[in-house]
């Protein structure tokens, strides 16, 4: 090749890059999958790629969705539902996994997170305002235990030990969701984005060289924001008293339910965890807001990949070490309040 030729070729390269650089765009899509709104943007040099890139992530999200919905009466956990109580029933490796992996937060919380909440959970229609009676409860809670459920690791087996028992992954089958729908952003060459399912979110590189400036909502007031935190390269979920609920003779019946005892936990208004993945995030919100901030912290505190903040009854903002400003060194800062 001739040294014209190899400059006029790098010239040609150069504009190409030009003209996929002028094309480059933020590209972004809602859609109602897993009984929530899944939200992905992305920042794509090419709108064709970055089309299909969501696509990808979408028609995920719906197969995770058939795999593990309660609600879809051939999806393998219904069938697990279904079943497990007179024998082990059989699923796939990713959901099995899933399964072990909720008895990990299970053990790490002392049971605050429980996927046979459910056992009780079921028993809530917060649509239709209905809530178990006490009698009710305490007959449903003793199969309240996740060490109840006997997980075969050579077989893929799940087997209820006590009867009446069932489970339920929507505390943290989105955020396996959205880590999955990041996976498949990243081996798409995608290096800026944000995946969103109901209160769990991930975050893929930053933005543009600036954090991305994620919001904590009012307890109250959707439009109110309590703060805001600069973030990349993190996940994040929140779980609110707000989201499924409804008030009855001044007691709030929400969808976090506390395994211990079979009521909607009331120790937090809003409980938002970030850690390095969204099924991290997903699991320990539950526990957060079970737990409440002090016994939470502890733990979270702890664990240097996590950090929290929480909104608690009386208006308080509690952080987790991890984001509070350095010590002032005059009197100590207390904690601003959230006006009502
Ligand atoms: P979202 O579903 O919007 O992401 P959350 O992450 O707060 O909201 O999850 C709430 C869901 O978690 C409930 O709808 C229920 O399916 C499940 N859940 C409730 N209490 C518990 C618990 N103690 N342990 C495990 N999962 C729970
Ligand atoms: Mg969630």
């Amino acid at each position: 090749m001739t040294v014209r030729n190899a400059w006029l070729l790098s010239l040609l390269a150069l504009a190409s890059a030009v003209s996929h650089a002028a094309r480059a765009a933020w590209m972004e899509r809602t859609e109602a999958i897993m009984g929530t709104r899944v939200y992905v943007q992305v920042w794509a040099d090419d709108p064709v790629k970055g089309n299909a890139a969501i696509d990808a992530v979408m028609a995920e999200m719906h197969r995770i969705d058939a795999l593990m919905s309660h609600y879809k009466p051939d999806s393998q956990l219904s069938q697990i539902n279904a079943h497990a109580n007179s024998e082990p029933v059989k699923v796939d490796k990713e959901l099995f996994d899933l399964i072990k992996l909720s008895t990990h937060y299970s053990q790490l919380t002392e049971g605050a997170f429980d996927i046979t909440y459910a056992s009780v959970g079921y028993l809530y229609d917060y649509r239709r305002h209905i809530h178990p009676t006490e009698e009710q409860i305490s007959k449903s809670l003793p199969a309240v235990n996740w060490r109840n459920m006997l997980l075969d690791e050579e077989h893929h087996t799940v087997r209820f030990e006590h009867p009446g028992m069932r489970i339920d992954l929507g505390g943290i089958g989105k955020g396996y969701a959205v880590d999955r729908g990041v996976g498949i952003l990243k081996a798409r060459g995608i290096q800026h984005a944000v995946v969103t399912a109901g209160g769990d979110s991930r975050i893929l590189g930053d933005h543009l060289g600036r954090p991305w400036l994620v919001a904590i909502r009012h307890p109250d007031d959707p439009k109110k924001v309590v703060t805001r935190i600069p973030l990349a390269d993190t996940a994040m979920s929140t779980s609110g008293d707000y989201e499924r609920y409804f008030d009855e003779n001044g007691v709030r019946y929400h969808h976090i339910i506390d395994p211990r005892t079979g009521h909607s936990a009331s120790k937090v208004r809003s409980a938002t965890v970030l850690a390095p993945t969204a099924t991290q995030t997903d699991g320990m919100s539950k526990t957060a807001f079970v737990l409440g901030p002090e016994k939470a912290l502890e733990i979270i505190n702890r664990m240097p990949e996590y950090d929290a903040v929480f909104v608690c009854p009386d208006g308080r903002v509690l952080y987790s070490n991890g984001l509070r400003p350095p010590v002032p060194r005059g009197p100590t800062a207390t904690s601003p309040r959230v006006p009502p």
